[in-house]
């Protein structure tokens, strides 16, 4: 939707798809997008976005006098995923432009004492932490029974493993806990979803082709919602297929008919 690195006029973003013109967090009415703006006048207020070590990114919430509160856009950012909101971070050039950095999910939130507000008082804020959907692909070959971390996925029960998949908006401490649970989540979605398929695709019903070296059948994750594969969502979004039902669902004459397919199907997959 967005190109990474692009330069869109911030006029012309709301003329499009509407959203608050000033605020750093806009939500544009009817819409299932959110756009993060950073930017350097936010530092009057005592923000300080930016990367962490670890890979997340830091991002004040909203909120210039007094103590952030889990409301209104803020609390809008903590529920996107569980909302089917998407995070797009745009950094403020500062002459009407903004720059699009990635679209983005969130890791974790936390609060944060005794930073100072527009007035110099100090205060509570909320800092989200933020991760690329593009950082780790949830279609890539689910990790092996050899390795240790993952191998206790295959065991879990799976109304548990379903709710380590899910998306959550849980406090943390700090950016390395954030990016953590991160690739906990990310892993855990895909054995889920491929433990819900039981070797068979579920789009055209076929067994997997082959098995993987640890004896499990192969079969891809699919992000129905996306169009690259990317990190981390729901198990409502992510479906297990052939190899073959995947490059049809990118790549086919009828992909985007056949795309649609796969979200009814999952509809009924998920109800349970
Ligand atoms: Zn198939
Ligand atoms: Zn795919």
């Amino acid at each position: 939707m967005f190109e990474i690195g692009a330069e869109y006029r911030r006029r012309d973003l709301h003329a499009q798809y509407g959203g608050q013109t000033q605020q750093g967090i806009s939500t544009p009415a009817n819409s299932n997008l959110i756009f993060l703006i950073t930017g350097k006048s936010g530092a009057a207020y005592g923000y300080d976005d930016g990367w962490e070590p670890e890979g997340v990114y830091r991002y004040f919430g909203m909120g210039t006098t007094g103590n952030m509160r889990m409301e209104g856009a803020n609390e809008r950012v903590r529920d996107a995923a569980e909302d089917g909101s998407e995070l797009h971070l745009f950094e403020d050039l500062d002459n009407g432009f903004l720059r699009y950095m990635d679209e983005m999910t969130l890791a974790g939130w936390k609060h944060q004492d005794n930073v100072p507000d527009v007035n110099g008082q100090p205060r509570r804020a909320i800092v989200f932490y933020l991760s690329s959907v593009n950082a780790e692909s949830v279609s890539a070959p689910p990790p092996t029974v050899r390795a240790p971390e993952a191998s206790g996925l295959w065991a879990v029960p799976m109304p548990e493993l379903r709710k380590r998949a899910q998306p959550n908006q849980a406090r943390v401490e700090e950016p390395k806990q954030a990016a953590r649970r991160v690739r906990e989540r990310s892993r855990a979605l895909r054995i889920y979803v491929l433990r819900r398929a039981n070797g068979v695709c579920e789009a055209c019903e076929e067994a997997a082709p082959f098995k993987t070296p640890d004896g499990r059948p192969f079969l891809e994750a699919h992000h129905t919602r996306r169009l690259s594969d990317g990190g981390l969502d729901d198990p409502r979004w992510v479906i297990a297929i052939c190899p073959n039902c995947h490059r049809r669902a990118h790549y086919a004459e009828d992909a985007e008919t056949f795309n649609n397919g796969l979200k009814t199907r999952l509809r009924g997959l998920e109800a349970g």
